[in-house]
């Protein structure tokens, strides 16, 4: 056994705060109780701050972020209804592949990994659709497998422009919690997420946001769904209560989680992410490698997907530093598996433990044979952080 914390820097699930563990260390609860609804009814309320939304509701489930997307195709889609959505990445894939399987009828443009969605081929398609057969419009807000952020706003930028009552359908799954995401401004409808990843929390519970106009959807809605109805679900939630035994750990768990992002301030949240992210992306730059996202308008503030130069095989990075040094990274998925190593940098993060992965890149790149000189990275990251660092986040986030 090695000495001394395992390094985890996977993109999700990610590291566990102390007080969120400590949190969910709680007796087996009476869920039917009449003190049970004071845990659950501010739950429900409160989560909708991180999502910046003011009305519909916040769907828990015991499940993953894999079942809040079942949860929001069932609840507000029939069979054979037009899915507008773009592929560039393992879980922009795994979506529209469920549509699929869900038999909607899909229009899933195919967009080069690397790059985020097509915001001005969805502008066409929805000027073009002159009788409104799309219902729905899906979005994969952070392509946890490319390290790609698409802009939401442009997507209900264009739905606007085109006059088109489509649902529009985020997938924040790597987003919530971690960078900026307006439900309300962004006219989102149902924003999917999950407890592992900005929550910092263990895999378990699907977090679907939900807008009035989705939940007033369900009436039409025609694919068969039981242990994900909106209905079922709010005929109970309203007290308090749930169709089926919640995962009251893992809501103990959420509540902590939320107290804790809100004590930090959630635009200092997002500011961290990115000043921690653009320590990374001053590393990778300066070993001469490129990051998957094509450019930095598509840069992610919480998974860094970096190429390995031709002729490498980029799973080896991960195993090896797995290995040799206790260093969790993400491997690269599917299409760009062996040409990507992921650096997860989202959650309960600082400065100072991203530079542990930097360090233990920068070994494992130099024991594989890469021509990476010691300690470039490492310095470039450190120059960034020393000029950004220090106490910098609640000023900066005020201005
Ligand atoms: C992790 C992730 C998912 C899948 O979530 P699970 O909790 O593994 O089911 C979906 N979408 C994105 C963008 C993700 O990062």
């Amino acid at each position: 056994m090695r000495a001394g914390y395992h390094a985890l820097f996977i993109p999700g699930p990610t590291n566990l705060p102390e007080r969120l563990r400590t949190a969910m260390f709680v007796p087996s609860e009476d869920q039917r109780s009449p003190d049970f609804p004071k845990l659950t009814v501010p739950l429900f309320n409160d989560i909708k701050r991180i999502f910046k939304m003011s009305s519909g509701h916040v769907f828990l489930y015991p499940g993953s972020g894999t079942g809040g997307w079942e949860a929001a195709l069932t609840n507000t889609l029939s069979p054979g209804d037009k899915v507008l959505t773009s592929v560039f990445g393992q879980f922009s894939h795994l979506w529209a592949d469920m549509c699929r399987r869900h038999g909607l009828n899909l229009d899933a443009i195919e967009v080069p990994w690397g790059e985020g969605v097509p915001v001005e081929t969805y502008a066409e398609r929805l000027a073009a659709d002159k009788n409104h057969e799309i219902k729905a419009v899906l979005v994969c807000h952070n392509e946890t497998a490319t390290g790609v952020t698409s802009d939401v706003a442009a997507v209900r930028k264009a739905l606007d422009a085109a006059g088109h009552p489509a649902m529009l359908m985020v997938d924040g799954v790597s987003s919530i919690a971690s960078i900026d995401f307006r439900m309300d401004e962004w006219g989102v409808d149902i924003c999917v997420s999950g407890t592992q990843k900005g929550f910092m929390l263990p895999t378990g519970l699907s977090i679907v946001a939900a807008s009035d106009r989705a939940i007033g959807e369900t009436t039409r809605a025609k694919l068969p769904r039981t242990y994900f109805s909106f209905e079922d679900m709010l005929k109970l939630n309203k007290d308090g209560y749930f169709p089926y035994t919640p995962a009251t750990p893992l809501l103990h768990g959420l509540r902590a989680s939320i107290d804790l992002l809100e004590e930090e301030g959630l635009e200092n949240v997002f500011a961290r992410h990115h000043r921690i992210a653009e320590g990374v992306r001053k590393a990778v730059d300066a070993w001469g490698l490129k990051l998957c996202a094509r450019e930095p308008k598509w840069h992610s503030d919480t998974v860094s997907a970096i190429l390995v130069p031709e002729g490498f095989d980029a799973g080896k990075v991960v195993s090896h530093a797995y290995h040799r040094y206790g260093l969790s990274l993400g491997a690269g998925l599917s299409k760009v598996a062996g040409k990507v190593f992921r650096i997860g940098h989202l959650g309960w993060m600082n400065e100072l433990m991203i530079m542990q992965a930097l360090a233990g890149v920068e070994m494992t790149m130099r024991d594989l044979g890469m021509q990476v000189e010691a300690g470039v990275g490492v310095a470039a990251a450190e120059e960034h952080y020393r000029r950004s660092a220090a106490g910098a986040s609640s000023t900066r986030a005020a201005a």
